[in-house]
């Protein structure tokens, strides 16, 4: 049994603000630390459920968080920031579940630990197929259009509530419960691995239960960014069209091919902020 484990890190245990995530700030080598036993918990988890082989995508800024001598032997590892499926890459239809460990709410969920939609700099909102998604139901799309079905997510209660509805019969670990977007009331670290391992082996088991979401033969997303400037840079690539000031919309038979535009979209607004900033 083959399991595909996606790590972001603001919903990770006992994290809550940007000191604890971004490399080189003050807390940030203690959430690698966490990171990494929270991944391993959810891979022990994995094993107990009988999984035979676990790929481990790193999925937050440089992606290059976690400890590699501290990650559980049984898990090989994707790292670094540049690859077409981002938070998915690595796929495809050979898996037989999913999981996201440390994932947070979509940008604007009020109080959720951290929350924004892949980057808190440039998007306000994405729309995919006339829904609001955030980083889960995104990345879950991209697992259902490989068959593969996403069984668990651990991250704050708000991110929990979110994938929830969006994944029918996901299971969840709320390690957290966002009290502002930048302060939580977290469960002990201790406590919240043995959770998470003990949740990973009842979503691997009850895999069956959950189905793969978002398969569809025509997709359609739409960006709001935060700038009327990214807009209007990133509607000059072909196929993507501007919908209005801060909006633009394009279609694409399958979710997967969506995810290098969408990286291609984030590194023009890069640019562009760099000429709106100075
Ligand atoms: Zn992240």
């Amino acid at each position: 049994m083959k399991v595909f484990i996606s790590v972001d890190m603001e919903g990770i245990s006992g994290l809550c603000e940007a000191e604890d995530v971004i490399p080189g700030r003050r807390h940030y080598e203690a959430g690698r630390r966490l990171l990494t036993q929270d991944v391993n918990a959810a891979i022990e988890g994995a094993l107990d459920a009988g999984a035979t082989q676990i790929l481990v995508n790193e999925s937050h800024g440089p992606m290059n968080n976690i400890i590699l001598e501290e990650l559980h032997p049984a898990a090989d590892v994707i790292r670094g920031f540049f690859k077409p499926l981002c938070m998915m890459q690595g796929i495809d239809d050979s898996f037989d579940a999913a999981f996201f460990v440390g994932y947070h709410g979509k940008a604007g969920t009020g109080d959720a630990v951290l929350n924004h939609t892949l980057s808190g700099l440039a998007i306000h909102r994405l729309v995919l197929n006339g829904k609001e998604v955030g980083e889960a139901g995104l990345n879950a799309a991209v697992a259902g259009a490989f068959g593969v079905p996403v069984v668990l997510v651990t991250g704050d209660s708000q991110t929990a509530q979110e994938v929830e509805e969006d994944i029918p019969g996901v299971f969840t670990v709320a390690v957290k419960t966002g009290i502002t977007g930048l302060s939580s009331q977290a469960i002990h670290p201790v406590r919240a691995r043995e959770m998470i391992r003990k949740q990973a082996k009842e979503a691997l088991l009850s895999r069956s239960h959950v189905q793969p979401i978002g398969q569809k033969a025509e997709n359609t997303i739409e960006v709001e960014f935060t700038k009327s400037q990214f807009a209007t840079a990133v509607s000059w690539m072909s196929g993507v069209e501007l919908v209005e000031g801060r909006t633009v919309r394009f279609h694409s038979k399958d979710v997967v091919s969506m995810m290098p535009v969408l990286q291609a979209m984030l590194m023009i607004t890069g640019q562009v902020n760099r000429m709106i900033t100075g």
